[in-house]
């Protein structure tokens, strides 16, 4: 893709979309990736493993054909918990009245519930709240017996099998991760899948034991935490730490906590995760009506629009590319809201006039996790840019930690990310506002040489046009420690 199509056509906030039937095939795959997506999520709770690696498979030709990187997320379940069977499929659940859990995968009688999480009787309590089928359902428990939780239905409707089950405030003993989801890191680890998250994290812990886990399979993938819990907020700082991105999961969290704090929720997470300089993804029902319709309902367009004034890196699709009636439309359309977003910004930095991203820009300058060096050289280059008017910045970037401060400026120069490691390319996927770069060279000369050619080549550079180049002589270890401004020259 050239400078001036990245310009003009694709935003700098990245666009991860969830792989399901609605776009499994080949030809759709391709067409989200022109339409603007840049990393695909397999939702390991749903479909088998054949499938995913189909999905992978079919990804990695797409990306190739496009000669795009284009990345793969792959999110665990974890420790959700979900009804068993019920009989008939389904049943109506009247205010007021009793229901009960038992222990088994199948329930034999019209008031009887059978969950996926065998000690749930057990680590009940009188007075518990159990949320059934997203929230839609609340439950309230208000006896306890030795093979039974009796529960009285304070918010009724209808319930399915396998519908989701979340008990805000109730600490569970269950592991992080399944066994199912042990073999599926390992997997990822394997195919060199490039970021794996984990839902329903509580702690620290379980984020550096899914590190490990990765590790030891001789796995890159970078660790997403998805915070979705009470716990996971309370120990915010110590799981963004630990973990190598976060995703803003409003579907769960906005049951397990009240749904009516989620929208500052989202705002500190994404404050700490600029601090702390982290990519974050805000997820869930961001263009849910487009699922069946053409058009976002005001809200959801205003949604994706406030996720990046409050900074996210990503946004997110679910439902409207796994299972929606218009997937492409879909990614098109957040495309489109993100750059009339993004245009605005750009002015008024241009313009001086403070905008929200200032206050997380200036954060993330002291971003933790790269070298004091690097943090000052990303966020002078970007300066520099700024006040030269540059028409690109250029990072070489071997493991991808200086594209990521510098994406974390949130300057609006164009700039490329370089590494002669496939996988950090792709890793930049996910970084707001960085164009991956595949065949740049590295060595400077060659590297000055590439730019301005693949910037002439469709006229979005000219002569005299000054490119800021940020990079490293490794004089001091692990640091970045170079500024060069460079500008084009007539040479052929
Ligand atoms: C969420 O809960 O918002 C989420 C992204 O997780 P999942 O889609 O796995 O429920």
């Amino acid at each position: 893709m050239s400078l001036s199509e990245h310009k003009q056509q694709r935003a700098r906030t990245k666009i991860v979309a969830t792989v399901g039937p609605a776009c499994r095939d080949e030809d759709r795959l391709a067409e989200l990736v022109a339409a603007g997506v840049d990393v695909f999520r397999l939702n390991l709770a749903h479909a088998d493993q054949a499938q995913h690696e189909e999905s992978v498979d079919r990804i990695r030709r797409v990306s190739q054909k496009a000669d795009r990187p284009v990345a793969i997320l792959a999110d665990l379940a974890g420790p959700k918990m979900r009804l068993g069977e019920l009989p008939g499929g389904q049943m109506v659940l009247p205010f007021g009245e009793h229901v009960r859990f038992v222990r088994g995968e199948q329930s034999n009688a019209a008031d009887e519930l059978t969950t996926t999480y065998e000690p749930l009787i057990d680590e009940l309590n009188v007075g518990d709240n159990v949320l059934l089928a997203d929230g839609t359902i609340v439950l309230s428990v208000v006896a306890k017996e030795a093979k039974s939780a009796v529960c009285r239905i304070t918010q009724g409707g209808l319930l399915r099998s396998r519908q989701g089950v979340n008990l805000p405030g109730v600490k569970l003993s269950a592991p992080a991760m399944s066994e199912d989801d042990r073999a599926f890191a390992a997997w990822a680890a394997k195919r060199e899948l490039d970021f794996v998250s984990l839902s329903f994290v509580r702690s620290p812990q379980e984020v550096i034991e899914l590190k490990e886990l990765i590790a030891a399979n001789g796995g890159k993938a970078r660790v997403i935490a998805k915070i979705e819990k009470r716990e996971a907020l309370d120990q915010l700082e110590a799981i963004v730490e630990a973990s190598q991105g976060i995703m803003v999961a409003r579907g769960d969290l906005g049951v397990e906590v009240d749904v009516a704090s989620i929208a500052l929720e989202q705002k500190r997470i994404i404050g700490v995760c600029h601090r702390l300089g982290k990519p974050v993804i805000t997820a869930t029902q961001m263009l849910d009506s487009m699922q069946h319709q053409l058009r976002p309902t005001r809200a959801e367009a205003t949604d994706v629009a406030n996720a990046i004034l409050d900074g996210t890196d990503a946004c997110m699709l679910s439902g409207e590319t796994a299972i929606g009636e218009y997937p492409r439309e879909t990614v098109e359309m957040m495309n489109r809201i993100m750059l009339a977003t993004e245009a605005c910004l750009d002015d008024s930095q241009r313009n001086g006039t403070s905008h929200v991203l200032s206050k997380v820009a200036g954060l993330a300058a002291g971003a933790s996790g790269v070298h004091p060096i690097t943090a000052a050289v990303v966020a002078s280059a970007t300066r520099i840019a700024a006040t030269l008017g540059a028409k690109l910045i250029a990072v070489t970037s071997r493991g991808g930690a200086t594209a990521l401060a510098l994406s974390k400026q949130r300057g609006f120069v164009p700039t490329v990310g370089i590494s002669d490691v496939p996988a950090v390319l792709r890793q930049m996927c996910l970084y707001w506002g960085v164009i991956p770069l595949p065949s740049a060279p590295s060595e400077h000369e060659s590297l000055v040489q590439y730019l301005e050619w693949w910037g002439r080549r469709d006229g979005t550079l000219g002569v005299g046009d000054r490119i800021v180049i940020v990079g490293a002589n490794y004089q001091v270890s692990q640091s970045h420690n170079l500024v060069e401004v460079h500008e084009v020259t007539d040479r052929k």
